[in-house]
């Protein structure tokens, strides 16, 4: 039977829950106990499928095809696990189940209430979670904070848990802030005594109190929230702000964590072995020479937007010793200024994105990287975005598009399928989640890989368009990754050129802190090596 770690947030919303949840998570894992990891999110909508970046930043996706809440991203690059459909539950879906339950009559002309249905729904899917990962220890991050309206029947399901499981099987964490005020210089502890006494409100006392801050937490504040939250004073941890992300289950580690979970939920004690992982944090935090990389996309000015690009580009720079200074450029200001911008990179990453706005930008990137021989990595939108150019170029005209964004072109070198062009729903009718893509020999991708198959995640509806593909490949662009059909492109790069790869699929939702994906390692080798030919600054100035 698993156990279940509830992870809850307080004060303020942004405090990191995630990584901590994801951190908890590490520091288990460390020990040889199998996790798995789950979200609520107390949103009404069913997924994040259809929201808005501004609104809530990337969406990842999992191999099973579920689109779900960016911190899924973290929680798979810490505990290096997949998480499936299972990890990912919000208000929209639990409601809508229900619905559909009372419309089959399955509750039997009784009336349907928060207390028990939704809350047996929503503790259905912790089960089912712990059921289908065989986890030992089942972690669930509550979103949002502690207070929110929509939140109150997910801590009331959590909240019944440990009647239903018993008290050493489940454990409530709760992660606050202490604001730091500089006009007397001190750390405030009484927003995290009120968000405590609003959990106990609801009939939760936290097991474990997070203290997020921006300065150390001296051992007075420490003994202050122990007494006044009516917690171990082992267990009120203080976590700082980390400029590493991936250093926060060292810090937790550290401060006892692990020892105190098993404790608390009655396992048996063992030690953690931590060292791949701090060795990977000493390697992050070594000052190095930085490699300029842009970010070229719509939502630049919301890093949230990127977060698996970025960690991506991360992982795959402290693979080859560097740092990774990223240009975030906004590609309306390339449609306005040029490529200027682009002048100072060794490199340009096109991420994925949905609508007509800021293509044209992206067009000029593409170009700029074909011309002047600047490795260029498009992910999804981005590998479309290469392909128009390239048709551009070939056939010497503007018109070659995407049907996405010109619905007339008479060069529709990106498309629906036949198939697809009927649907009328937004959410979920996108290609979704893991897909084989079988590499073409002696292609840039097959050398990155050195695999024939690959199940690379997807999230898109439009397709590269098989009637031009004979001429483009004539023209010098490599269809490197094929389904198994062969009638899917998959990865496209462009013959001579030093690095020129898109994808139809999301290659940085696999990339790891200690296993760098393929194509953003050898996309970062080859901008490296550019930088070293040109000495400082490689490129035409
Ligand atoms: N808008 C494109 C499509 O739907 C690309 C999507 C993406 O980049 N994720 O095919």
């Amino acid at each position: 039977m698993a156990k279940y770690i509830f992870v809850t947030g307080g004060v303020v919303s942004s405090v990191g829950k995630g990584i901590t949840a994801a951190s908890i998570g590490k520091v288990l894992k460390s020990r040889n106990i199998s996790v798995t990891i789950q979200k609520l999110d107390p949103y009404i909508n069913v997924d994040p499928g259809t929201m808005s970046p501004y609104q809530h930043g990337e969406v990842y996706v999992t191999q099973d095809g579920a689109e779900t809440d960016l911190d899924l991203g973290h929680y798979e690059r810490f505990i290096d696990t997949d998480l499936t459909t299972a990890s990912s539950v919000t208000t929209g879906q639990i409601y809508s189940s229900i619905i559909a339950q009372e419309r089959q009559g399955v509750f039997l002309g009784g009336t349907i209430q928060v207390v028990p249905h939704v809350t047996n729904e929503i503790k259905r899917r912790f089960r089912e979670v712990a059921e289908q990962s065989k986890a030992n220890v089942v972690i669930v991050e509550v979103g949002g904070t502690v207070g929110d309206i929509e939140g109150l029947p997910f801590l009331e399901a959590i909240r019944q848990m440990r009647s239903d499981m018993g008290r050493e099987n489940i454990l409530y964490v709760h992660v606050t802030l202490l604001p730091y005020l500089s006009s007397t210089g001190e750390l405030k502890t009484k927003p995290t005594q009120h968000s405590v006494n609003e959990l106990r409100r609801i009939g939760i006392q936290p097991d474990v109190i997070v203290c997020r801050s921006d300065y150390p937490i001296t051992e007075d504040i420490r003994d202050k929230i122990a007494l006044f939250c009516d917690v171990d004073r082992r267990a009120v941890l203080p976590l700082p702000t980390l400029p590493i992300i991936y250093e926060t289950p060292i810090v937790l580690e550290e401060a006892g964590l692990g020892e105190l979970i098993l404790e608390m939920l009655d396992l048996p004690q063992r030690s953690g072995d931590l060292r791949e992982w701090r060795h990977l944090v000493e390697q992050m935090k070594e000052p190095t020479e930085p490699l300029h990389i842009a970010i070229v996309g719509k939502y630049v000015e919301l890093h949230d937007a990127y977060i698996s690009v970025r960690e991506a580009l991360r992982h795959a720079a402290v693979y080859h010793n560097r740092d990774v200074d990223i240009h975030w450029i906004q590609s309306e200001d390339l449609e306005r200024d040029g490529d200027s911008l682009l002048r100072s990179v060794q490199g340009i990453v096109v991420p994925g994105g949905f609508g007509v706005r800021c293509i044209e930008g992206m067009i000029i990137a593409a170009r700029y990287a074909r011309e002047n021989e600047i490795p260029y990595l498009g992910l999804c939108l981005g590998m479309q975005v290469m392909v128009i150019e390239y048709a551009r170029h070939v056939l010497n005209s503007p018109q070659p598009n995407s049907t996405e964004f010109d619905e007339g072109t008479p060069y529709p070198v990106i498309d629906l399928l036949p198939e697809q062009r009927h649907l009328q729903e937004k959410g979920g009718t996108m290609r979704l989640g893991g897909y084989p893509c079988h590499l073409v020999k002696e292609s840039r991708a097959a050398s990155a890989y050195m695999e024939d198959v690959v199940y690379e995640r997807h999230r898109h509806r439009f397709e590269f368009n098989n009637d031009f593909r004979e001429t483009l490949e004539r023209a010098g662009m490599v269809f490197s990754g094929l389904s198994p059909d062969g009638r899917l492109v998959e990865i496209s790069e462009v013959r001579d050129h030093p690095f020129m790869v898109g994808t139809q699929f999301h290659p940085e939702f696999h990339s790891r802190p200690n296993r760098p994906h393929p194509l953003f390692r050898d996309f970062i080798e080859v901008a490296k090596e550019a930088l070293l030919e040109g000495d400082q600054r490689p490129l035409p100035l």
